[in-house]
Parts: C-alpha cells; structure tokens; sequence
C-alpha cells in the first residue's frame, strides 16, 4: 500500500512522477503529492486529497520544474486522507521533504521526545515523525542526509520504505527500505535515476533495476554510482538486474474497466500459467521447482499454506488438492494470525506462501518466522521479482501478468492452477494419486482455458441477473467441498467492489444457524458444479427455497433439477470435481462485477482498498 515514486537525472521530473503514480495508484489512493527541487529554487511541494487526477487539477498553472522529485499516492494507516496528512511530508524548517510506504509503530513516542525539542506537527500521520527526527538529527549531528537518514532508521520501529529530498543538497535523493518494495532504477552512464514501489513506473526508461533488501540505504547522486549501505553503515554492493515488462498487458483495451478485462483474460492467463509446465502431448507436469527441490517438496510430512485475502481462498483448494493427490497433511492458515501464533513448525515442514503481489507484508512476516524455524518456503507469486519470490527457498510464479482491478480475479484462478499442478506432480512423484486419475486430470486441464471462454459467453445473461440487486443489502453464498473456499471468494468479491455484506458457508452449515436470516429478501448464490455432491446440493437449495430466498444457482451445462427450483440459473460447462473451481468462479466475479457497475461504483479502484497490502 501506498505507492512512491523519485527521479532525479536529466529531464523534467514531473511529467515522469506523475506517470509514475498512475502506474502505482493501484497501490492506494486516498491522497497523492509531489516535491520538486532543483538548484537554485526552493523546495515545492503540491498534495491532494483523493487521486492523481486531483492532483493534475491542482497543478494546473503552477511551478513544475525540476530535474529532481519525490512522490507518494497514499493508502492511509494513521491520520484520514485529507490534503494535510498526505505525502511528501515536510521537516519543521522545510529543508527536508519525504514520502513514505509503512507504518512507524514507535511513532507516538518519537513524536513526544521531538515536541519536548521543540517541534511541531502539521499532520496526523506517523511519518511526519520520521521527517523531523532525520532533521534534528542533521541538526545535532551536523551531518550529511545520508547519515542523518541512517541514524534515524535505527531508532525506528516498524515497517517502511521512503524517499528524502533536501533543498541543501539539491542533487540528491536518498532511499531506504525495510517490509516494504523499493526498487533503484539506473539509467545510462548514471545520468538519470529512478526510485518506485515497484518496477512499473521505471521499466519505460531503463531495465537495469536494483531491488533494495530489508535494512538497506541507498544514496543517489547527481553522475555517480548509487552507494548502498545498511543499517550498521556498512557498504553493500548492489546487485544489479534485468528487468523486463510488458506494458501492453496493462492496458484497459476496449473494456470499460481493468477487473472486466482481467476476468476476460483468464482463458489466455491460464494457458500462460500452465505454459511449458503442462505437456499435453506427454500427458505430463514438469514443475522446475519440483526438479530443484524434489526432496523438500516429494518428503514433506506436512504443508503449511500461508497467505492472505483472495489467496486465502485459492490455499483452501490447495488444501483439498494436495491432500487428495498427495496424501500430506496441510494446514491453512491466515498470514496475520500465523505471524503471531506460536506455530509447531520446524525442519521437513514445507510452508506454502500464496500473494499475488508478492509484497503482503504479513506473508512476508510469516515466512520469516517459517524460514527461522527451519521450515522451507514454497512461493506462489504473480509479480517477478518481488519481496516474497526473493525471501522464497524455491517456488513457481502464476505468470498471469499485471493485475491491476483492486479486487482479484485472474491471480486467484492463477493461483488455483499452479496449486494444482503442483498437487499433481507431488502426487505422481509420492505415487499417491492413481495414474489413471493423473491422465484424467491433465488431459482435462488442457480443456479449462476454452471451458472459461464458454462461461464468460454467459456474461449478458449475468448481467442481466444482477440488474436485480442492486439495492440488496446482503447476499450469502453456498458451495460444497472444492467449490466452498470458491463460496467465500465470491462472497469477498462482492463485499470489495459492490459494498454489499455478503457471507460465505458451507452448504450444509446453513441450517446450523445461517438459514435463519433467509426471507424473500436475501439473494443466495448456490454453486452446484461438483457432480459427486450435486444432489446434497439440491437438498440444501430446497431448504432455502422452502424459506423463499432468492436463489442464483450456478450448476452444469444441461441440468433439469435445479433449473426447476432456482429463480435464476447460470450454467458452466461439466469438467472434473478438482477443476470446478477454476469454471465455478468465474460466474461469481462477472456478477459481483455487474452488481457493482449497475451501482455506479469505482469497480477498478474501490473505497478503502488498495492492492498491495504491504502494511500489517
Ligand atoms: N503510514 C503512512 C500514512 O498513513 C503510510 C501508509 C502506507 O504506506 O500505507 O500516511
């Protein structure tokens, strides 16, 4: 969450700023700001409430030059969105301007000690703190910005990634993170440099990239090599990448909005995902994690999945996927809860991290607590490149390409696939799952991407449907066995964009307490794609149906039964139980979609999320 961007070099910085934030402003947007320097003129800084767009309003006939800047779109943790508390933040005597992606937890004391100094505060924010700490600290010490900044960083509690400019020395910006994504951009001959919460706003200028690790400091000076320290003041020698993006798959094309496109998408993001891992004419998986890491993976006693939201979900099929195919126990547990558990984990525990971004703070935090644990760390990652593919021992990315609709559409059948292949070839490996249900699997795998095509042809009648709900206030959603994780991830869809409450339960836990909130006034999305569960299915449809709730079934191409009962039917092509989640989900997330344009909402970017959630 919140997204930073910095250039200095040889041209105008705003224009790259700007263009830079668009790119980040899925990361957050409840503010966005800049800070302006250059030789001879004073420090500007420009900040709006709300999107970038504002802040292009505002600008309007302003002082934009400038060869050097920083600049923040904001996902608020301390202090409301509000012009006042975004970012850049300045230092009391206005030398120093500095933008900030994290949390200061000691922030309250620090803020107590400066005031005693004499301080004041403009904002509400933790990161103002940090802005005036490395100003006295400059002050006290007399020392360069670097130092100060490193000094200041070590009385720190929390997580961050930050960008500081001082009027005083006008030709340089120095950066610095820790749980949360920075990377350097470095362009040639050290003529221009680029910082940003991840590669997308540099990659359109260089592909020399350095992604800076926890407790790094990196100084960027006007025609010299970035220096990089750590927190001991010891040099490091950065580690210089090649990192390449394709930009074409962020953009919207013809469709009105990026979650439509990346629902659309699916078909191709899975061929892409099962992409030289899935060989039809071998009727084989090769996962090259599974070569490297064959042992680890083959003699695991036990799995641990790990991860957040969305990915919490695609881990519950995991769960049943591997336990069917491997026979390996597997627990999954929420990131936020396991970093703080005291969990009975060690050596042979294989933990399976799942974040589409690669960046989820808490994730992250529970791989390490994982990895000290002596337990090896599988990821499942979208974004190449990121904090939780870097901290991971071995993993596979979903390669699905950029997601950017806030709320999550292709990652998660991305994240289901991959967890399915690797379930099939542990399985093969461990000879736990019978060769013939292997050829089965795999062959129907190939299919899934066309069956995807076939169900997005369902999206007018979707529409259509949910022209209905607009004025719901809850909806509860039912599944059985692999298809009620894919319950709770449609239930989630429609809370993130269409702001209606909406319950995900198992079908048959309903008349352990949930059916007593069923009227004529609660929609109930029921999904009975599995054929093995299909007729305990239709008796819990009936139960609802018996209290005259609404019912919105999603069932096989070509069933009768409950196309009788249900008011409204969405028919998904048959496939094997273990894959109906990848066909089942798709229905889910175009409805919550229709749902939430019919409102009129900002389905791409919705109230009070952001996209990458690098804050705890
Ligand atoms: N804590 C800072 C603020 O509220 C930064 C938030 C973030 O990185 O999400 O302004």
């Amino acid at each position: 969450m919140c997204g930073i961007v910095g250039y200095l070099g040889k041209r105008e910085a705003f224009p790259i700023l700007i263009a830079g934030l668009k790119r980040l402003e899925y990361r957050g947007y409840d503010s966005a700001g800049v800070a302006l320097l250059s030789s001879g003129k004073d420090l500007r800084v420009y900040k709006e409430k709300g999107k970038v767009a504002n802040l292009e309003q505002l600008v309007a006939g302003r002082d934009l030059s400038g060869t050097i800047g920083i600049a923040h779109t904001r996902w608020a943790t301390h202090g409301e969105p509000s012009e006042v508390n975004a970012h850049p933040h300045l230092s009391q005597s206005g030398r120093l301007a500095l933008v900030h992606n994290g949390i200061i937890e000691n922030y309250s004391a620090l803020r107590e000690s400066l005031r005693e100094k004499g301080f004041t505060f403009r904002s509400s924010t933790d990161t103002e703190v940090l802005v005036q700490l490395i100003e006295y600290i400059q002050q006290k010490y007399s020392t360069d910005l670097p130092s100060a900044v490193r000094i200041s960083l070590n009385k720190i509690v929390g997580a961050y990634a930050i960008a500081v400019i001082d009027r005083e020395e006008p030709d340089m910006i120095v950066a610095a993170r820790k749980s949360s994504p920075l990377v350097v951009g470095i362009g040639e001959d050290n003529k221009e440099f680029f910082i940003a919460s991840d590669a997308s706003p540099i990659a359109d200028y260089t592909s020399q990239m350095v992604y800076l690790d926890d407790g790094e400091i990196v100084t960027i000076r006007r025609g010299k090599p970035i220096q990089v320290i750590n927190l001991n003041n010891e040099t490091i020698d950065p580690k210089i990448e090649q990192v390449e993006m394709d930009f074409g798959k962020m953009q919207k094309g013809d469709f009105p909005h990026f979650m439509l496109k990346e629902i659309f998408d699916q078909p191709d993001c899975i061929e892409d995902c099962m992409r030289g891992r899935l060989l039809t004419s071998k009727k084989r998986i090769v996962l090259s994690a599974l070569q490297l890491h064959h042992k680890e993976l083959v003699e695991a006693k036990r799995i641990t999945i790990i991860s957040c939201g969305t990915s919490w979900h695609a881990g519950l099929i995991g769960k049943q996927l591997l336990e069917s195919y491997c026979r390996i126990p597997v627990n999954v547990e929420y990131a936020s809860e396991f970093r703080y558990s005291n969990p009975v984990i060690g050596k042979g525990d294989v933990v399976i991290a799942i974040s589409q971004s690669g960046e989820t703070a808490d994730t992250l935090a529970a791989i390490q607590l994982a990895k000290e644990k002596g337990a090896y760390i599988f990821g499942i990652v979208n974004a190449v490149g990121s904090s939780i593919a870097r901290a991971a021992s071995m993993g596979t990315y979903i390669h699905v390409g950029p997601e950017i609709g806030v709320a999550s559409t292709k990652a998660f059948t991305g994240q289901v696939t991959v967890l399915t292949l690797l379930s099939l070839a542990i399985g093969r490996e461990r000879g736990t799952i019978d060769p013939e249900t292997y050829q089965q699997i795999v062959t129907e795998l190939a299919n899934i991407p066309d069956k995807i095509r076939k169900v997005l042809k369902s999206n007018e009648h979707i529409e259509e449907i949910s022209k209905m709900f607009t004025y719901a206030k809850n909806f509860i959603y039912l599944g059985r066995g692999y298809n009620y994780p894919v319950a709770l991830e449609g239930a989630l869809k429609l809370k993130e964009i269409s702001y209606i409450h909406a319950e995900g339960y198992p079908a048959a836990e309903m008349k352990h307490g949930p059916i007593a909130l069923i009227d004529a006034d609660m929609p109930v999305v029921c999904i009975a794609t599995d054929k093995t569960l299909y007729p305990k299915t239709v008796s819990n449809i009936q139960e609802i149906k018996a209290r005259h709730g609404h019912i919105i079934a999603i069932v096989p191409e070509g069933d009768v039964t409950i196309h009788k009962i249900a008011d409204d039917v969405i028919e998904v092509p048959e496939t094997l139980t273990c894959l109906t989640p990848l066909l089942s989900t798709i229905p889910l997330q175009l409805l919550a979609y229709h749902i939430a344009v019919r409102k009129d909402l900002n389905v791409d970017q919705p109230r009070n999320l952001a996209k990458s959630v690098t804050v705890e």
